[in-house]
């Protein structure tokens, strides 16, 4: 049995959880995004950020939890350099539901993942670790992100394999996104730690684990360590183990904080925080379309065949994009684009961030398709351009002389030069109707895919005598 804890920073936020440091720390020289309150200096107090609840609540509702009447923060004390008051302020369900969300439940090809719990909390700083010997090994520490918002979702232990993980952080992720809540493309905006136990045996946790790719190898070597261990008869400790990410095994690790050794308390400085119905109201009206309803709307309004719809539904980049760019005429021709041309151009988020690509590019390259100006094939060689560039359609197609080639007498000297070259599929042509597609194809190659393939086949035919 497989149970995780996801940690997400809410990264759309615009400040800290408690202060008016900045949410998006990344931009900053260390140790600049600072101030009194989030470096626990004495006589500071915490202040709440509105926002952020609202989002984490946003979480929450998505994934059909309850939410509390009041909410309730805790300290959890721990004595460690990237937690500058020796306590990391978050939620606990001690007196009741007091977290941002209980009890709720996604489900994942069919079978259902419960959520334990979601709570808000505060991201520690960031400790990082130079120098490869022990004797020239330092430790330098950046509170920049110490007090970042966090939400931490605390699964049941629902999943039975590490590919369900996967699939579970995938759709998490998609849905962290459409909700814009936070963007786990970022490095560390997502991380996860795994309790792994085996046919009933005691929990282990397993952390330290840097990549979702990572996660899902240190579960399975757990499984198998398990697995391995009980069938000699030996005991399997309740323990924490770290995943060495050079060696991609787990090892056992000293720290065995159990939940006492953190001796929660309330905390003080943040009084409880009623949940009044009229917030909860807004906020679920400012839900975002989930990406099940989009999916279910492209194939049932449109007739967008169920595979893409899931690929466009699912990826809030391409779905914001198909929103502004289609109509009622073109939405099946600009899904189909997205989804099949585009996707290399824009598959990182670094080619996003660059691209100067806007929806009306897509609408006017289908115009152009549709009129019959350019080939489907040439509007495919178009987006590369309108990438990099950001030039209007019409631009890009006369100044690369992408026009369609639809002149017939042009079109028929290209295919006599085919004709010549291409003598034995010719010859099959007469035979094997398919052949003609191969000659076809020719010309598209020779033309840059600028020929009207229609056209072109129409010549052929003709000149064949077929
Ligand atoms: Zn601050």
């Amino acid at each position: 049995m497989i149970g995780l804890e996801i940690h997400c920073q809410l990264t759309k936020l615009e400040s800290k959880l408690f202060c008016t440091c900045k949410a998006n720390y990344r931009e900053f020289e260390p140790n600049t995004n600072i101030c009194p309150t989030c470096m626990g200096m004495p006589g500071t107090l915490p202040r709440l950020n509105k926002k952020a609840v609202e989002k984490a609540t946003m979480i929450a509702m998505a994934l059909n939890c309850h939410t509390p009447q009041r909410l309730g923060f805790f300290r959890k004390n721990y004595f460690y350099p990237d937690l500058p008051k020796n306590f990391q302020i978050t939620q606990l369900n001690m007196y009741g539901p007091t977290s941002i969300g209980d009890q709720g439940k996604v489900s994942v090809e069919g079978k259902e993942i419960r959520i334990r719990r979601i709570q808000l909390e505060e991201d520690p700083g960031r400790l990082i670790y130079e120098g490869a010997s022990e004797k020239t090994a330092i430790t330098l520490v950046d509170y920049n992100r110490a007090g970042t918002p966090l939400v931490e979702i605390v699964t049941e232990p629902d999943f039975d394999s590490p590919r369900q993980v996967r699939i579970f952080l995938n759709v998490l992720s998609d849905l962290l996104q459409n909700l814009d809540v936070s963007d786990p493309t970022l490095e560390g905006a997502m991380r996860a730690d795994a309790n792994v136990s085996v046919q009933g045996g005691p929990r282990v946790e397993v952390k330290n684990i840097g990549s979702f790719h990572d996660l899902e190898k240190a579960i399975h070597f757990e499984m198998t360590r398990q697995q391995s261990l009980k069938e000699r008869g030996i005991e399997i400790s309740q323990e924490t183990r770290h995943w060495d990410d050079k060696r991609k095994i787990t090892i056992s690790s000293r720290s065995k904080e159990e939940d006492e050794d953190y001796r929660y308390i309330l905390e003080g400085d943040i009084p409880w925080v009623v949940m009044d119905n009229s917030s909860i109201e807004t906020w679920k009206k400012k839900m975002p379309e989930s990406i099940s309803s989009k999916k279910e709307r492209y194939i049932t309004k449109y007739g967008i065949p169920s595979q893409v719809a899931d690929v466009l539904s699912s990826d809030k980049y391409y779905s914001d994009l198909f929103e502004q760019a289609h109509n009622e005429a073109n939405a099946k021709e600009i899904a189909n684009l997205i989804t099949t041309d585009m996707m290399g151009l824009v598959d990182t988020r670094e080619k996003r961030e660059q691209s100067k690509l806007i929806p009306r590019h897509l609408a006017d390259l289908i115009d152009m398709v549709n009129s019959g100006k350019v080939t489907r094939s040439s509007a495919k060689n178009a987006l590369v351009e309108i990438v990099k560039s950001g030039k209007s359609v019409s631009e890009i197609i006369s100044s690369t002389g992408m026009a369609k080639i639809s002149d017939e007498s042009e079109l028929g000297r290209i295919i006599d030069d085919i004709i010549l070259q291409e003598g034995v599929a010719v010859q099959q042509a007469g035979e094997n109707p398919q052949t003609i597609n191969y000659l076809v194809g020719k010309v598209m190659q020779k033309t840059n895919g600028k020929a009207d393939p229609a056209i072109t086949l129409k010549i052929f035919k003709e000149k064949i005598g077929i």
